[in-house]
Order: C-alpha cells, then sequence, then structure tokens
C-alpha cells in the first residue's frame, strides 16, 4: 500500500471489493456501506484521485489541516466530515468548512455549533461514544448518551442522524466485535426512547471495517487502507 496514484486506484478496488464481501456474508447491500475516506496527513491530490475512482465522502480530524486543504479541492461534489475531537472554540470555523460533524461529545458543543450554524440550516451530525476504557480522551460517556440524545433533539438547526465510535487499538481486531455491536444496541435503545430515527452508524477502520460492516456499519472510515500509511507529522 504506497501513495502513489497508481496505488490509490487499486486500494480503492481492494476497499469495495472486501466491503461487497463483507456485506454479503452479513446479508447486507454493499451500496448501504458508504466508505468516507479519512485523507489527514495527504495531499489534497490524493483527495482528488480518489474521488475520480468514485469515493464521494472524505473526513479530516483537524481544522486547520483541512482550511488549508480545503481550497484545492472545492470543486468536488464531495461530503466533508469532521471525524477528529472538535474544540468548541472552533465551531465556527468547522462548519464552514465541513458538512457533517461526526464527533459531537458535549451539549455545551452542540450549542456553539447550533449557534455558528445560523438561520436556515441543518447541520448533520454524529454523536461520538466513547465505548472502551482504554480509549480515554474524546467522546460522550455512554451515561450521558441520553441526555445529550434529547438535548440535541430539541435544536432545529442540528440533525443527528446517529452514532460514531473509535474503539481502542488491540492486538486482535476481532477485539473491537463487541464494542461495534454494543454501538449498535445503544443506537437502538435511544431511539426508541427518544422516538427517534437514528440511521447512520460511523464504526470500523482499515484494521477492521469488515467486522464493523458484519455488526451493522453504515460508514466505514477508512485511511490507511486506501491512501497508504500515514507518516508522523
Ligand atoms: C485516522 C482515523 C481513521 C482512519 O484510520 P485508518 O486506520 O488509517 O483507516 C478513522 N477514524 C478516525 C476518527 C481517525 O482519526
Amino acid at each position: 500500500m504506497g501513495t502513489s496514484p497508481s496505488s490509490v486506484a487499486e486500494n480503492v478496488a481492494a476497499v469495495q471489493e472486501r466491503v461487497e464481501r463483507a456485506a454479503a456474508r452479513a446479508g447486507r447491500k454493499a451500496a448501504d456501506v458508504t466508505i468516507v475516506g479519512v485523507s489527514k496527513t495527504f495531499p489534497a491530490e490524493r483527495i482528488r484521485e480518489a474521488f475520480e475512482l468514485g469515493i464521494r465522502h472524505f473526513g479530516e480530524n483537524r481544522v486547520q489541516e483541512w482550511e488549508s486543504k480545503a481550497p484545492v479541492v472545492e470543486d468536488l461534489a464531495a461530503t466533508w466530515h469532521l471525524v477528529g475531537h472538535l474544540q468548541r472554540n472552533k465551531a465556527a470555523r468547522a462548519i464552514r468548512l465541513f458538512h457533517v460533524i461526526d464527533s459531537l461529545d458535549t451539549l455545551p458543543l452542540a450549542e456553539k455549533l447550533s449557534h455558528a450554524a445560523g438561520e436556515g440550516r441543518r447541520l448533520p451530525l454524529l454523536i461520538e461514544v466513547r465505548l472502551d476504557p482504554g480509549v480515554t480522551k474524546t467522546g460522550c460517556d455512554p451515561t450521558e448518551l441520553s441526555r445529550l440524545v434529547e438535548g440535541v433533539l430539541l435544536m432545529p438547526r442540528l440533525e443527528l442522524r446517529g452514532l460514531m465510535t473509535v474503539p481502542e487499538m488491540t492486538a486482535d481486531p476481532q477485539e473491537a466485535r463487541p464494542v461495534f455491536r454494543r454501538l449498535r444496541e445503544m443506537r437502538d435503545a435511544v431511539s426508541r426512547q427518544h422516538h427517534c430515527q437514528l440511521p447512520e452508524l460511523s464504526m470500523g477502520m482499515s484494521r477492521d471495517f469488515e467486522i464493523a460492516i458484519e455488526e451493522g456499519a453504515t460508514q466505514i472510515r477508512i485511511g490507511t487502507a486506501l491512501f497508504g500509511a500515514r507518516h508522523p507529522r
């Protein structure tokens, strides 16, 4: 998995094939799984190549990095996701350039986003849930999820679409399976409780996306398997 244009083509084809097979195993349609290409650390030209190969959703994890790359690809009809942690003081900058926030984790951040979204906008977002004790930094605590959902549903400028999670990096990717399953069960429970549709489950990365698809992922966030290994910043 290198980063030259030709290998992006090979990588896209390989990931699409693996998605097809995992979906078939789970009795699902590959078309119901959206590949979000996570392009952090890679130049915007790689995004353009992946777009030309059919990838339509892209994720970045830092507002500042995306501010420098977005102008290069602003002509593309793609959906740009923020997949990394968002600080409250960057909320307004973030929603100028991202279409979807995948990592909402607190009510104060939701309030900031709602305010910054302004009149007439409906900002799609996912709540990131912290399900693994080893992942301590970001995400809403499961015990806080119901309250956060309830609060977001009261904000007409925010459109809550589902849940997202990042499991702990363990030696065996299969250890993520119960985490993915739990996210799906939490989605089912919280949407029943609050009488809302939460169709999206963003879970699974390069090492474990097939397991995530088997557990119901509708969006998988793929960096390395599409763009190659990242170099330290
Ligand atoms: C970097 C990143 C990814 C992609 O990780 P890979 O293992 O390279 O596929 C997915 N989700 C988030 C939140 C990330 O920061």
